[in-house]
């Protein structure tokens, strides 16, 4: 028995399913979860020793590979002057500041301690400022698991197979309204409909949590436009896009103003940071300036804040994100190539550092449907062969794949000599 199955026993124990958030557990590809030890770079080391060239780079923040020094020494830095104060720290200003420099629709910005605050708290700040109470999400977008939003969701409990969890009141499960994403035609149906009552729509701007899917022309284009015209708050979801797909996040790659913006991930250089802001005029709602209450003993934790603007500051160096969005084409290119040259129907998407894999004869996935009638066995398949050749993939059909500043050419070319050896076999 291998030290990561003999863990997993173990785990079981006192953790539920053995792991502390569901999709860990290998459910969506079967067998048992890996335990790693040690990460460095690109690589990711598992309680056996054995090394991977790892895509999940801790599901989004660690763009910039591993264990990164300079994001190692800040929290070293930090660390000698006590762990949290629960009150004001001047590092919190710079964050801040950084924040709103690097997203210019972000005039204010609060700091939480995940997506799933981040998200939650950006909802009730649009319920509050408008005072409306429905909100409008797309079928297969993740938003973290607060009630309102666990409502036909994606990433983990799309692969459990359960969008909708018991223990949501039906009584507010009924405000959120879940429309196709990529189909303005359809939200605007909606808007006809109640937009008046509408507070807010809330979009990955990529959609990084059915797969990776980019947002077609004229999407988030007309989802502004409806906004506009209805009343109602524009919120883009940017946890996982916020300073990946470009350094401006996805507002900047595709030129769209959002009122308000939720981060995540990237934004805490590992440790555990959400944030959200946007329009003064709305942010001035949120407490102690109004009255929309949100609140947090560890926000702008002072380890948290100088992991995170150490890694704001170190992707801000010209070039970054290009030579980024370079390596994950290298990637899916290489991978389609493979595929085509195994005749295994398979295509990918990529937007800057992210990508997505799908096993399907559609030459590009735009919709939900597209995505889940993608051949989730296959994948599977797919995913274990890789694992045997040392390279940790998302263990999910569902989820975005990332890379790092770390991966180096040979450590795709190596990926795509070990995809190569598992086509063949598919
Ligand atoms: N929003 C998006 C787009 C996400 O991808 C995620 C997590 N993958 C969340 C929100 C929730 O973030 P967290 O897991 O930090 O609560």
């Amino acid at each position: 028995m291998s030290r990561s199955e003999a863990l997993f026993q173990a785990a079981q124990q006192h953790i539920p399913g053995g792991v502390n958030s569901p999709v860990r557990a290998f459910k969506g590809v079967g067998g048992t979860p890996l335990f790693f030890k040690h990460g460095e770079g690109a690589y990711l080391f598992d309680e056996d020793d054995k090394r991977y060239i790892d895509y999940v780079g801790s599901w989004g923040p660690m763009i910039l590979g591993h264990n990164a020094p300079e994001v190692i020494d800040a929290i070293r830095a930090a660390l000698d002057h006590g762990t949290g104060f629960g009150a004001p720290t001047a590092i919190e200003i710079e964050m801040a500041d950084k924040v709103c420099e690097l997203m210019p629709s972000l005039e204010m910005v609060r700091m939480v301690n995940s997506g799933t605050e981040a998200t939650m708290s950006a909802i009730r700040l649009a319920r509050g400022y408008t005072g409306r109470d429905k909100i409008v999400k797309f079928e297969g977008c993740y938003h973290g698991h607060s009630d309102s939003l666990l409502v036909k969701a994606g990433s983990g409990a799309l692969t459990l197979g359960e969008p909708n969890s018991p223990g949501v009141p039906a009584s507010l499960a009924e405000h959120t309204i879940t429309l196709n994403f990529n189909d303005i035609d359809n939200v605007r149906q909606a808007f006809a409909e109640v937009g008046d009552q509408v507070a807010c729509i809330i979009v990955e701007p990529v959609a990084g949590n059915m797969n990776c899917i980019p947002p077609q022309p004229g999407f988030l284009e007309g989802l502004r436009e409806l906004c506009d015209e209805y009343g109602s708050v524009l919120i883009f979801d940017e946890v996982m896009t916020g300073f990946r797909v470009a350094l401006g996040g996805a507002q900047a790659h595709y030129g769209i103003k959002p009122d308000l913006t939720t981060l995540g991930k990237v934004i805490g250089g590992g440790l555990p940071v959400g944030a959200f802001g946007g329009k003064r005029e709305i942010m001035e709602y949120i407490a102690p300036l109004g009255p929309v209450y949100q609140a947090g003993t560890l926000s702008g934790n002072p380890l948290a804040m100088a992991a995170g603007l150490t890694m704001l500051n170190a992707i801000s160096t010209p070039g970054f994100h290009e030579q980024l969005s370079a390596k994950a084409e290298l990637l899916t290119q290489g991978l389609e190539a493979v595929a085509l040259s195994h005749r295994v129907p398979f295509t990918t998407s990529q937007v800057g550092g992210m990508f997505g894999l799908f096993f399907t004869d559609q030459p590009q996935v735009t919709s939900f449907g597209q995505a889940t009638a993608c051949d989730a066995e296959r994948f599977g398949r797919f995913f274990h062969g890789m694992l045997e050749e040392g390279v940790y993939l998302a263990p999910s059909a569902f989820e975005a794949g990332f890379v790092s500043a770390a991966h180096s050419q040979q450590d795709i070319e190596a990926t795509l000599a070990a995809a190569d050896r598992v086509f063949s076999r598919l």
